[in-house]
Order: structure tokens, then sequence, then C-alpha cells
């Protein structure tokens, strides 16, 4: 009896020692788990960072590129495409003007009518509709014919009052944001299609004369007197109401910036300088890069499973497209190393693209003392329950940095670019303006990343220029601006002056 007891005391201290034994190395597991955790986090951190004198160089390395692909046809990663635009409207416009915004999955039709000088926009409507993905992935006929019937059912509704005066012919911008080569102010032709569209026969097609055939066949008499991308019209868009736009940046899915240019500073231009002295330049900066740019290993391996490895890269790490993405990469990697989210890897954080940007925005965003947003977000998506607050700040943390960096980015680009025109420096007498005209969801929406680009920028030029430099949001400023370059670049514009 007393060895039974002896024996059970035995194996009872045994079994406390081990339960002893287990907590402890639970504990260490967990403590470790985390310290890993922390590591990671800390090293993404430290290679992600963006200090001052970093950008810096970034916006220098962007200066140096821009001249470089104004100096030659390929002369850098950035194609600085001459736009042809050299008249921005001005405001004295008058009459009605129709626009067509294709360059997604949505495309719309405009109509505006200007009241000349000091008259503004009198009145404007549109018309949205999305593309069938059946012929995204036609022919160009069959994409053209259905954008052209939808611009004759608009125009057939509209009011005798936006009828054209006799012998005039109705003008129109045609937005168009894919890659083009330009060949006038309407003329181009499509160098690829991207963002889905998928239509062979079309390509190294003349855009403008694809569309006013349909139009024909579809029995609308229009002529297309401008052709412009969405970074133009934006630019277009918000001179109307502002004098001094002189940049525009988009921030979507994808990014893009323009920015009007001396002609004189264009070597590349072989054509007659424009009375403006002038002319906007499309930077097609998404494809920047440079040996500054802080790439992390997740960057690396996000571009080699691409679609365009080795492209892009400025616009990967800074756009609405890939963000998410950055974020996903990041997460597996703290998952299958140190098992934050348990011990198996959720299946879910492997599927590429599977977070996107606006559920990362909605994280980042969450004020709530539990951080709910972020555990409903992780649980919807991932399928990832029952997160510790911990885990769930460690999430948000990842996301402020994946955003600091883009946000951070995208504004030493727009540093280059006022480097470029000389406006990064205070001017004697000290009122030059520059406003800057923004647009684009992950800008509109995305609210830590927009402050976060415009008091990055505001640092960097110092006090004294910080409050000459205004951003603006000019919303669908890129359809309304096609219309207005239509109206700036008139075939009447001769008879009126
Ligand atoms: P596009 O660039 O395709 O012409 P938009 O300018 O509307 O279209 O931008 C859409 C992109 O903006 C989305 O792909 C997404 O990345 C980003 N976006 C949209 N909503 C949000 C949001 N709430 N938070 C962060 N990013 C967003
Ligand atoms: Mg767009």
């Amino acid at each position: 009896m007393k060895k039974v007891t002896v024996g059970a005391a035995v194996v009872g201290a045994a079994a406390v020692c081990a339960v002893a034994a287990l907590i402890v190395n639970h504990r260490m597991r967990k403590s470790s788990k985390w310290g890993r955790a922390m590591a990671i986090l800390r090293e993404f951190e430290e290679k992600c960072k963006t200090q001052d004198a970093k950008l810096k160089q970034v916006a220098d390395a962007m200066t140096v590129e821009m001249h470089a692909g104004l100096a030659s046809e390929g002369g850098s990663k950035l194609k600085m495409l001459i736009t042809y635009v050299d008249n921005l409207p001005t405001g004295d416009e008058a009459g009605v003007f129709y626009a067509l915004d294709l360059g997604g999955t949505n495309f719309r039709v405009l109509r505006v009518q200007l009241g000349g000088k000091d008259g503004g926009i009198i009145h404007q409507e549109f018309a949205e509709a999305s593309i069938p993905p059946s012929l995204m992935v036609g022919t160009s006929d069959a994409l053209f014919d259905y954008i052209a019937a939808e611009l004759a059912k608009f125009v057939a509704a509209e009011e005798e009052k936006f009828h054209q005066p006799p012998g005039k012919q109705r003008e129109l911008g045609f937005t168009f944001s894919f890659p083009v080569m330009q060949t006038s102010i309407n003329s181009g032709t499509i160098m690829r299609w991207t963002k889905g569209f998928s239509i062979d026969d079309a390509v190294c097609q003349d855009v403008v004369g694809e569309l006013t055939k349909a139009m024909k066949r579809k029995g609308v008499d229009m002529r297309v007197s401008a052709l412009v991308n969405d970074t133009v019209g934006t630019l277009a868009g918000g001179k109307y109401t502002q004098k001094d736009v002189a940049v525009a940046v988009i921030l979507g899915t994808g990014t893009n910036a323009a920015y009007v240019e001396r002609v004189q500073a264009i070597p590349k231009w072989h054509g007659p300088v424009p009375k403006s002295g002038e002319m906007v330049i499309n930077m097609e900066w998404g494809n920047f890069r440079s040996s500054h740019l802080p790439l992390t290993e997740y960057d690396h391996a996000l571009d080699n499973e691409s679609l365009n490895p080795g492209e892009q890269i400025f616009e990967k790490m800074t756009s609405g497209m890939y963000l998410g993405e950055i974020l996903r990469r990041v997460l597996l990697k703290v998952a299958e190393e140190a098992g934050v989210f348990g011990d198996e890897v959720p299946p879910k954080l492997k599927d590429s693209f599977v977070l996107r940007t606006p559920d990362m925005s909605a994280m980042h965003h969450d004020t709530s003392s539990d951080l709910k947003v972020v555990g409903e977000k992780l649980k919807d998506i991932l399928e990832i329950s029952n997160t510790s607050l911990k885990t769930r700040k460690l999430v948000v943390e990842l996301c402020n940095i994946v955003a600091t960096r883009g946000a951070r980015l995208a504004a030493a680009g727009v540093l280059g670019i006022l480097k470029k025109m000389g406006r990064d420096t205070p001017k004697q007498g000290g009122s030059e303006r520059t406003v800057i005209a923004m647009d684009g969801g992950l800008y509109e929406h995305y609210t830590e990343y927009r402050m976060c680009l415009e008091n990055s920028l505001k640092d960097l030029l110092g006090e004294e220029l910080a409050t000459s430099i205004v951003f603006v949001h000019s919303n669908d400023g890129s359809g309304i601006g096609a219309a207005l370059l239509a109206a700036s670049h008139s075939m009447y514009l001769e008879d009126q002056a």
C-alpha cells in the first residue's frame, strides 16, 4: 500500500513536472514564435526604409531618367511619350463637346457644354456601360461597334439645345488608356492591349481610324479631335479649373504621370514648335526602376511570378493592383516560419492576389480598440479565425510598412518631376504655385496612403515651398479633360480666332 502511495506520489510528481514542462515549452514556443515573427517584421521594415536621403536619391534618379527618355526614343525605361497636346484648355473654350473614356472594364460617354470665357462648364452629362467580357477578347470591329452603338444611343437621346449649328460636326475627345504610339493629337497606333483585353487583330491598328469607321457603321456623325490617355485627360481637366496645374498623377490599379514640358527641352521632338512652346509628356512612370528603390525578397518574387517580369517595377511597389499582394506575401512568410496563424499555414494565404488593396486599406484604417475589422477581413478572406489582438496588430503594422513605402516612393517620383521642371526650390518673390492634379481609386480611397504621400512631399520640399505645392483631386477629370482637349484642339478653332 505504502509502496503504491509512494509510486502514485512519484507518478503524480512526474505528471506535474511534465505538465509544467509542457507549459514552459509552450510558452517558449510561443515566445520564440513571436520572436521569429517580430524578426521577420523588423527585417522587412528595415528593407522598406525610405528615409528622406533615400527618397532624394530616388527623385534624382527619376529626373535623370526623364532627361534620358526625352533625349531619344528608347533612351530610358521611361518612355516619356510625346502626346501632341500643346494646347491645354484655357477656360475660354465654348460649345458642346463629347468624350469617350475607355481604359478598364467600364467605359463612359460624356457631353459637356462649355460657356466660354469665365462661363465654365454649363452642363455635363454622362452614361456608363461595362464592356461585356466576350468583347474584351473578341475582334476590334466587335469592340468598337459596341462602343459606337452606345455613343449613338447617347447622341440620339440628347435635347435639341445641344445640337451643333448647321454645317458643324460634333467633336470628340477619346481617352484610351492603353499604350499608344501617337502620331498626332488625334491619331496613333495601338502598341498592345493590357488590363485583361486581348484583341490581337487590333495591334498596330490606327485607333482613331477604327473608332471612326465604327461610328460610320452606327450612323454617328462625329470627329475625333483628340486622342489622350487618363493622365493627360486629368491634367487637362485639372487645368481648366486651376490655372497652375502642371502635373497629373494617377494612382489606381496602376500608376502613371504626365506633366507640361518646354518643347526646347525635348531633343527627340523634331516637329514644329507650337505657339505655346510647351508639350504634355506622358511619362509612363510605372516602368521606372533604379538601384535606389528599396526592393525586398517579396518584391522580387512578386515580379518574377508576374505576367510582365522585369517591367513596371515602380508600379509594382506603389499601385493598387500590388500593395495587397505584397502584404499577402509577407503574411505567408510569417505564417510559414513563425506559425502565428497556428501550426498549419492557412491554405487561402497561398492564393496570389487573394488579398486586395481595398481590404488592406480597410484593415489599415481600423480604429476599433479590438481591431474588429482586421479580425473580420482575416476570417472572410483568408479563413483565419480566432486571431489574437497581438496578431491583428502585427497585420496592421505590416499594412503600414507596405503603404508607407508605396506612398513615399510616389512622393519621391513627384519630387523628381518638380526637379525636372525647376520647381523644387523657392523662387525669388516666391509666388509661384504648382498644382498637382491627382486621380485614381487608390489616391481617392486609401486615406493613410494619400496623407503620407502629400506630407512626405511637403517634408522633402521644406517649409518654404510646402505651401506653394497643392494637390487637388481631379475627380473623373480624365473624361472631362478629353472633351476639353477636343475643344482646345477643335478643327473650328481657326474660325473663332
Ligand atoms: P483604374 O485604375 O482601373 O482605372 P480606379 O482609378 O477606379 O480604376 O482605381 C481602382 C483601383 O483603386 C483598385 O484596383 C484598387 O487597387 C484601388 N482602390 C479602390 N478602392 C480602394 C480602397 N477603398 N482602398 C484602397 N485602394 C482602393
Ligand atoms: Mg482609371
